[in-house]
């Protein structure tokens, strides 16, 4: 079944329950400053949950673009490695505004996964939350209930706090949650070992599909949980994978929705799909991030120096080094992949169609750009790599990072990358002296030489930036002339 027709099925189906099916929210988040990107399908509905808002229709669903790389969720260093995590995912929701509640969403998602797509029962395992006494809550019992009348006992399986309750932050709206996982390793495989030992360990092929919140708490900022008078359902699935067990893959990026990116990929750099270990983790790493790139752009955000801009900046930059070192690009190409991906996405995201311009000349200018320094970059760090290495501690210079970012246009965590290659770190305390160093001359520099420069800075925004120090501190030498 093509990745299409799954997306095509899952609203059709929650359609038949009465769902309004809705459109994407922006993956780029505008107008919450806790928020720079859109991490999961209930985003655009917090506003209900927290009762500032009437919804629409008390049942909708829809397929969300979100992304992962930053704050409360980063998957950023999983992608390419493991081949179930991607910046850039869309996720298959459905809501209950205070309507139905555990009953029907776990009656539909059985329904929807085992009748619908025929995806084997046998493989399934349902968790639901073990309780915790601090809170004063129970196991889930509810649920456990529900799946009981699918599912084998010993199939329904305790989860924790972690995996298992959902909150939206220290205070408000919360919930169980309960969780569908799926074992996807071969008749051998699952003789030698049960996949409840393997359920939420990150086994390549035991795998989480979808998340079923009960929002019945509110919390308060004591502390204490109270009942909510309306409960909520929240679900999310993830697209890629489901579609992975329905084409029955072992990985996300062998479905329709990866390999053409993949075999474009290979196309432009004459390299083959298969021949070594670091060459496809590049070509996985590029076909992630390009959709991230790509949408974000078509959502209003070109790569920056400050906030979502350079965190998009920094993604855009780590695919081309992975281009350049693992697949020998020398040259811009992956604006070349933009024909692939609106192939792919054209129809349900029809803005990667009506931004296709801007799209390919924004990715264009910015490859060719850092494709300049990145020559000159890499080779001072392979030579602070010889020398490291011959040394008694496996530690880089901070000031040489420093170096790298200042000059270079090198991210932290792209040299970070490089050199945990060869097992080396960074002195980060070092790098963020330096870091401190340039923003006082900055600031000394701005007072002295022009009073008309305002710096860009805003404290209070600047705490959610989230993703890590660097980021939240490299908009602080950015000026702009009024
Ligand atoms: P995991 O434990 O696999 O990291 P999660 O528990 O963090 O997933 P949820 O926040 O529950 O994920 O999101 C709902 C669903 O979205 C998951 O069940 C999964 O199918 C999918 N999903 C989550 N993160 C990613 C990702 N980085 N890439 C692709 N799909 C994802
Ligand atoms: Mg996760
Ligand atoms: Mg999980
Ligand atoms: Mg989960």
């Amino acid at each position: 079944m093509r990745a299409s027709e799954v997306r095509q099925k899952f609203f059709d189906f929650f359609k038949s329950k009465e769902h309004a099916i809705v459109p994407s929210a922006p993956m780029v988040v505008k107008n919450d400053p806790t928020l720079m990107f859109t991490n999961a399908g209930m985003n655009q509905f917090k506003d209900i949950f927290l009762g500032n808002r009437e919804p629409a229709a008390t049942r909708v669903a829809d397929a969300q673009k979100c992304l992962r790389v930053s704050g409360k969720h980063n998957d950023l260093e999983e992608v390419g490695h493991d081949t179930y995590h991607h910046t850039m995912f869309e996720m298959l929701g459905n809501w209950s505004f205070g309507d139905y509640f555990k009953k029907e969403a776990i009656d539909w998602a059985w329904e929807f996964l085992t009748e619908e797509l025929k995806v084997d029962k046998n493989r399934l395992y349902a968790t639901v939350f073990e309780g915790d006494a601090g809170d004063n809550v129970d196991r889930d019992e509810e649920a456990a209930q529900c799946w009981q009348q699918y599912l084998p006992k010993e199939r329904i399986l305790n989860g924790n706090k972690k995996d298992n309750f959902w909150e939206m932050g220290e205070s408000g709206p919360c919930g169980p949650c309960s969780e569908i996982h799926i074992d996807l390793r071969n008749e051998e495989e699952r003789m030698k070992k049960g996949g409840h030992e393997l359920v939420n360990k990150d086994h390549p092929e035991v795998i989480e599909i979808w998340n079923l919140v009960f929002i019945q708490y509110n919390r308060k900022s004591s502390g204490e949980l109270t009942a909510l008078p309306q409960k909520h359902v929240d679900t999310g699935m993830g697209f890629e994978r489901l579609c992975r067990v329905l084409q029955q893959k072992s990985s996300n990026y062998d479905t329709d929705i990866f390999l053409p990116l993949i075999h474009q990929i290979a196309s432009l750099t004459d390299v083959k799909y298969g021949a070594s270990n670091d060459g496809d983790v590049a070509m996985r790493v590029i076909a992630d991030h390009i959709r991230t790139i790509a949408f974000s752009i078509a959502d209003g955000q070109l790569p920056s120096n400050n906030k979502a801009g350079y965190v998009i900046r920094r993604i855009l930059r780590r695919a081309v080094r992975y281009a350049y070192t693992f697949l020998n690009v020398r040259k811009p190409f992956l604006s070349g992949l933009l024909s692939v991906l609106i192939d792919v996405m054209g129809e349900a995201y029809p803005e990667l169609k009506s931004q296709k311009e801007l799209i390919q000349k924004v990715i264009h200018e910015e490859e060719e750009s850092f494709l300049k320094t990145l020559a000159t970059g890499i080779a001072l760090l392979d030579k602070i790599i010889v020398e490291t290495l011959k040394g008694e501690y496996k530690v880089v210079d901070g000031k040489v990072a420093f170096e790298l970012y200042d000059t270079f246009g090198f991210p932290l965590d792209l040299t970070e990358l490089i050199l945990s290659e060869k097992g080396l770190v960074v002195n980060r305390r070092e790098f963020e002296k330096e870091m401190e160093a340039q923003k006082s001359r900055a600031r000394n520099a701005s007072a002295v030489e022009t009073g008309d420069w305002v710096v860009l800075r805003d404290d209070k925004e600047e705490e959610f930036v989230g993703y890590d120090y660097y980021e939240t501190e490299v908009f602080i030498t950015r000026y702009r002339q009024i």
